[in-house]
């Protein structure tokens, strides 16, 4: 009777189409996988794995304890330092997962007098360090900076104002307009909130996202778990920024610190996404490839300008049917479905990797136009 909400939830969900399931990914070379956000295959570089090993060897697997009791390892300041570096801010803080950083990030800043003012389409561990701030939250239509400037005029001139946003969007592959952005930060004296998950590894200076070399955003906040390969989260800031998270930030404070093989395969990724100039060359040449075959099939891949193309469709039965016939084919590309985005969108969420050759795209846009026509 207690768990009666739960076999009801589950049966809805069912009857709707949207019931979500653990799938392990079926072993064997030969399935084509358009779903990993592994995009540069660091997940599996030697480099990372003997980094991590040797990490593992002299530190052991875990920090024992928060880094403000006593899990606070050289390594850890060595690699903010680093991280900071490549970024162009002050200085860094790792967390556990980008998750975790979003979650309990904004909360550290924002609270029931302030506004913080998100894109619509941001991920949910932004809301959910929004909402968790007791902050006003309100959101502008995604990319409308006119809309965003409306809600912006609308707040007391005293209010603490914080607009969050992405710099690629994980679903809809399509990029912010960082200066366009931080000029109305300025003008409007808000702290602006960037989540670069999607872009680490992928674009921007040294391969170090949008915001890369781009001084003033207040907090650049990114991941290791995509195209760095393994896990983690960071905010790169100020100096000042970092003192005031190490003090007021859950994720930091109440957290074990990140665990040494992981901060040892993130200090060899860091050391590899400078140099991928020429896999993110090819990979932006194959993803612009892809997306006009797609579109010259009748697909709607919506406003993607990178290696994150969502094929729009209007049903998540249609979305899930399409899924399972890709997978019989050798073909891995993963419906995303309400409410990841909103009721009555769904689409299959490709995403080109730099191990795709011409003719893996070739063999997707097949499988695709076939599994669509009903085949
Ligand atoms: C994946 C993702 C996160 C969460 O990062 P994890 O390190 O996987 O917890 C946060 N923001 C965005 C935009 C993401 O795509």
């Amino acid at each position: 009777m207690k768990t009666r909400f739960i076999s009801e939830y589950l049966e809805q969900r069912k009857q709707q189409g949207q019931l979500r399931q653990l799938r392990t990914i079926p072993s064997g070379e030969n399935y084509l996988n358009f779903s990993s956000n592994n995009t540069l295959g660091l997940a599996s570089h030697p480099l990372l794995i003997q980094r991590a090993s040797e990490y593992a060897a002299k530190f052991g697997v875990g920090a024992g304890a928060s880094r403000l009791v006593c899990g606070n390892f050289p390594f850890h300041d060595e690699l903010e330092a680093k991280l900071a570096r490549l970024i162009g801010t002050e200085a860094a803080l790792l967390f556990n997962s980008g998750y975790q950083a979003n979650a309990t990030v904004l909360t550290a800043l924002a609270d029931r007098h302030s506004v913080i003012i998100a894109d619509k389409n941001c991920h949910h561990s932004i809301l959910h360090g929004a909402i968790t701030s007791h902050a006003k939250v309100m959101r502008y239509r995604h990319h409308d900076l006119k809309h965003l400037e409306t809600l912006l005029k609308m707040q007391k001139d005293d209010a603490q104002k914080i607009i969050v946003t992405e710099s690629i969007f994980s679903i809809d592959g399509d990029q912010s307009d960082v200066l366009a952005l931080k000029a109305l930060a300025d003008h409007y004296h808000a702290l602006l909130y960037i989540d670069e998950a999607h872009a680490v590894g992928i674009t921007g200076k040294r391969g170090m996202g949008l915001c890369a070399g781009i001084s003033g955003i207040d907090i650049v906040m990114g991941g290791f778990g995509k195209a760095a390969g393994s896990c983690g989260g960071y905010v790169a800031c100020t100096h000042q920024m970092r003192s005031y998270l190490i003090n007021a930030c859950p994720g930091i404070i109440y957290s074990t610190g990140v665990a040494p093989p992981i901060a040892g395969a993130i200090d060899a990724a860091l050391e590899l996404i400078p140099k991928y100039e020429d896999q993110r060359k090819q990979l932006n040449e194959n993803a612009r490839w892809l997306r006009t075959a797609l579109m010259s099939h009748g697909c709607n891949v919506g406003f993607s300008s990178t290696h994150i193309i969502p094929l729009w469709l209007k049903d998540s039965h249609d979305a899930l049917a399409i899924s399972e016939k890709l997978e019989k084919k050798g073909v891995l590309v993963y419906p995303i479905r309400p409410p990841t985005v909103p009721q009555g969108k769904s689409c299959l969420r490709i995403s080109v990797s730099v191990h795709h050759t011409k003719e893996h795209l070739e063999c997707l846009v097949k499988a695709l136009s076939e599994a669509i026509n009903g085949n």
